[in-house]
C-alpha cells in the first residue's frame, strides 16, 4: 500500500468493484446538449407516475417530515402483509428493493463464501456479493439460439452451487434481458437448492409479468423456508424516485436481516405514498396495459427497422442493434430519446429500451430509424 492516495485504504474487495452505471438523466442531457422535449426511456420507470391516492398521502406526509419516520414501517407493513396475503413479520422494508439485495449480501455473506447469479444479470448482485468479499460466481446466460435467449441457465446455476453458496439471486423477469424462467423448472430449481443457501428470487417486474401468467414466487414460500422475495414500488406503482421496496421471506430470514437494516431506512414520505399505491389497483393495472400495449409497438417498429428484440414480460425490451449500438446510443441522445446501453453487462450489440407512452415509443421508433440511417451513411 503506497499510503499516499486515501483510496488504497478501502477493501480489495470494494477497489475492485466496477460502480453501477445508471440511466442517463434528463437534466443532464438537456445541460449538455441544450435541448428540451427528451423522452427517458432508460431506467424502467413507469411513464403514469405515481396513483393520485399516492400524490395525495406524500404530500400529507411532507408536514411531518420533521419527524423521523415510523423505524418499523409498521403501516406499510401491514397493509402489504394484507394485500400480499402473508404474515408482517416475514416483511422487511428496503431503499428501494436494491436495499433489500446489500442487506442480504451483508448479512449472509463473509469473504469465505459464493453466491451464484447469471451472466448478464442486474448488475447490482454482483456488486453487493464483491463488496462484502465474498466469491461471485457468474454462470453463462442460455445461448441465443435457446428459446429463451441469453435468459438464466438454471440447470447450470444448480451445478455452479457448493458448500460455500450463502446466496443464489434469480431475477424473474431478469433486467436488462427481460427474460424469464419457466414457473415449474423454477420450482425445481428451487427445490433443489440445499438448505445451506438462501435463494433470492427478484420480481421487481412481477406485476408486468403476472399479468403476462408469469410465476407468483409468494405462493412458494410457506414450502421453501429458504426463499427470499424480493419486490419494489419502483416499477409499476411509479415511485422510483421514492426509493421504497420491500422482501418477503420466512420470518427468521426477516430478523437477520433487521439487524443489519438502518434504523430508518425507508423515509416517512416513502412510506405514506408506498402505503396509498397499495389501494389504487385500478392504477396499476393501467401501468401494466401500457406496457403490454407498448412492448407489441416497440418489437413491431423496430422490427420494421430490422432491429430484433429479445422476449419481454417485463415493461422494457433489449434490442439487438448491432455492433453500432453504442453510436447509435449516441445518436438517439442527439435526438433527445435516452436508451440504455448495456455494454458494461457484456451486452455491447444491445440497447434496453423502456417502455413508455404511446406517443414516447414512436419518438424513440422514430429515433432510432433516423439514427441507424445515419451511422450507415
Ligand atoms: N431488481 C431488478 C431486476 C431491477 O431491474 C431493479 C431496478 N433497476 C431493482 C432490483 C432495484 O430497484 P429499486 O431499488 O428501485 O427497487
Amino acid at each position: 500500500m503506497s499510503g499516499s492516495n486515501p483510496r488504497d485504504l478501502a477493501t480489495a474487495a470494494v477497489r475492485a468493484l466496477a460502480p453501477y452505471v445508471p440511466g442517463k438523466p434528463i437534466d443532464e442531457l438537456e445541460r449538455e446538449l441544450g435541448i428540451s422535449n427528451i423522452v427517458k426511456l432508460a431506467s424502467n420507470e413507469n411513464p403514469l407516475g405515481p396513483s393520485p391516492a399516492a400524490r395525495r398521502a406524500m404530500q400529507e406526509a411532507l408536514e411531518d417530515a420533521w419527524l423521523y419516520p415510523d423505524g418499523s414501517g409498521h403501516l406499510l407493513k401491514e397493509a402489504l402483509a394484507r394485500h400480499l396475503g402473508v404474515a408482517a413479520q416475514g416483511i422487511t422494508l428496503g431503499n428501494g428493493s436494491n436495499d433489500v439485495l446489500v442487506l442480504l449480501a451483508e448479512a449472509f455473506l463473509t469473504p469465505h463464501d459464493e453466491a451464484v447469479y447469471s451472466q448478464h444479470c442486474f448488475a447490482v448482485y454482483p456488486i453487493a456479493v464483491q463488496a462484502t468479499g465474498a466469491r461471485g460466481i457468474a454462470v453463462p446466460a442460455l445461448p441465443t439460439n435457446s428459446p429463451m435467449p441469453l435468459g438464466h441457465d438454471l440447470d447450470a446455476m444448480r451445478r455452479a452451487i457448493t458448500p460455500r453458496t450463502r446466496l443464489v439471486f434469480i431475477a424473474n423477469p431478469n433486467n436488462p434481458t427481460g427474460t424469464w424462467a419457466d414457473a415449474g423448472a423454477l420450482e425445481r430449481f428451487v427445490e433443489s437448492v440445499p438448505r445451506t443457501a438462501l435463494v433470492v428470487l427478484d420480481e421487481a417486474y412481477f406485476e408486468y409479468a403476472r399479468a403476462e401468467g408469469g410465476q407468483d414466487g409468494i405462493e412458494w414460500l410457506g414450502r421453501f423456508p429458504h426463499l427470499v422475495i424480493a419486490r419494489t414500488f419502483s416499477k409499476v406503482y411509479g415511485l422510483a424516485g421514492l426509493r421504497v421496496g420491500y422482501a418477503v421471506s420466512d420470518p427468521g430470514v426477516a430478523d437477520v436481516l433487521n439487524r443489519v437494516r438502518q434504523p430508518f431506512n425507508v423515509n416517512l414520505v416513502a412510506l405514506a405514498g408506498a402505503t396509498a399505491a397499495l389501494t389504487d389497483a385500478a392504477h396499476v393495472e393501467r401501468g401494466v396495459e401500457l406496457a403490454r400495449d407498448g412492448r407489441e409497438q416497440l418489437r413491431d417498429g423496430l422490427m420494421a427497422l430490422r432491429v430484433h428484440t429479445l422476449p419481454s414480460i417485463a415493461n422494457f425490451v433489449l434490442a439487438h442493434v448491432g455492433p453500432r449500438a453504442p453510436a447509435v446510443y449516441e445518436a438517439m441522445l442527439r435526438r433527445g430519446v435516452i436508451v440504455r446501453p448495456v455494454g458494461n453487462y457484456g451486452l455491447r450489440e444491445h440497447l434496453r429500451i423502456t417502455v413508455g407512452t404511446a406517443e414516447q415509443n414512436a419518438r424513440c421508433i422514430e429515433a432510432m430509424r433516423d439514427s441507424l440511417i445515419e451511422q450507415r451513411r
